[in-house]
């Protein structure tokens, strides 16, 4: 089975999540066997469940950094990926604020890693190996200073950039598949822009770009518009997600061959 890239939900920031405009769980790769759970904001087991997913079998999860919308229901999905902490089971991989918590906000504690089998504080050159797949972390430029990103080597290679103002060097992690979030209109440091997404663009040449994590002021311009205007601007594939949207390397709308 090929690889699979689903949206939990496409929302981000703090307005967009606290009236849940769009679902903010985050998303899943699917790949070489694994299942793995990116960002599990608020109502990301609601979504879980709604989409037809199974909280067990998810065997990594993976927070980019410790803010509401990229972390609130960790917890809640460490105990259903262990079986309520009786089982031994899956990978945790967050920021080191994750772990360490950012001002006085902390989502996980001890008590939810003991029943994780591994877990692991990503860092810029920090790598995983996850059976038959890696993962590589990047450093990037957010309000949480610890954020980071991932470079997923699998059946393809899967780049998740997270909240981040443009940073130098970051486009030779991007692989064939790019997942960005993004978050404002305007160009703000430590945010996620289409001005950034333009930079990046400017030195990678993945073969699909699959936006999300969506803030009010991109809401309001129309997520899809972007697409179509980066699109005719890069040549590139570019889908604004949607929540629920599933691609897939064989899947309707890609069916270019890598
Ligand atoms: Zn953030």
């Amino acid at each position: 089975m090929g690889l699979k890239v689903r949206f939990l939900g496409t929302g981000g920031g703090r307005y967009v999540t606290a009236y849940q405009l769009r679902r903010t769980g985050g998303f899943l790769i699917e790949d070489r066997g694994l299942l793995v759970h990116i960002d599990p904001g608020p109502g990301a087991v609601r979504s879980l469940k709604d989409f037809g997913i199974d909280v067990r079998k998810i065997d990594v999860l993976f927070v980019s950094h410790n803010h509401p919308d990229h972390v609130t229901d960790a917890a809640v999905v460490l105990e259903g990926m262990t079986e309520g902490t009786r089982k031994k089971r899956g990978t945790f991989i967050g920021s080191r604020s994750v772990f360490e918590g950012l001002d006085d906000y902390k989502v996980v504690s001890s008590y939810h890693l003991r029943p994780v089998e591994k877990h692991v504080v990503a860092e810029e050159g920090v790598q995983v190996e996850l059976g038959e797949a890696g993962l590589e972390f990047f450093g990037v430029k957010h309000t949480d200073p610890t954020a980071v990103g991932f470079l997923w080597r699998g059946s393809k290679e899967v780049t998740f950039i997270t909240d981040t103002g443009y940073r130098r060097g970051i486009e030779r992690f991007v692989g064939d598949v790019l997942v960005v979030n993004l978050e404002v209109m305007k160009e703000v440091p430590s945010h996620t822009s289409p001005e950034v997404v333009r930079r990046i663009l400017e030195g990678s040449s993945p073969k699909v770009v699959l936006l999300t994590h969506f803030g009010m002021s991109v809401l309001r311009y129309g997520p899809e518009r972007i697409a179509r205007e980066l699109e005719r601007e890069f040549g590139t594939e570019v889908i604004a997600a949607t929540d629920g949207y599933m691609w897939e390397v064989a899947g309707e709308k890609s069916l270019f061959e890598f």
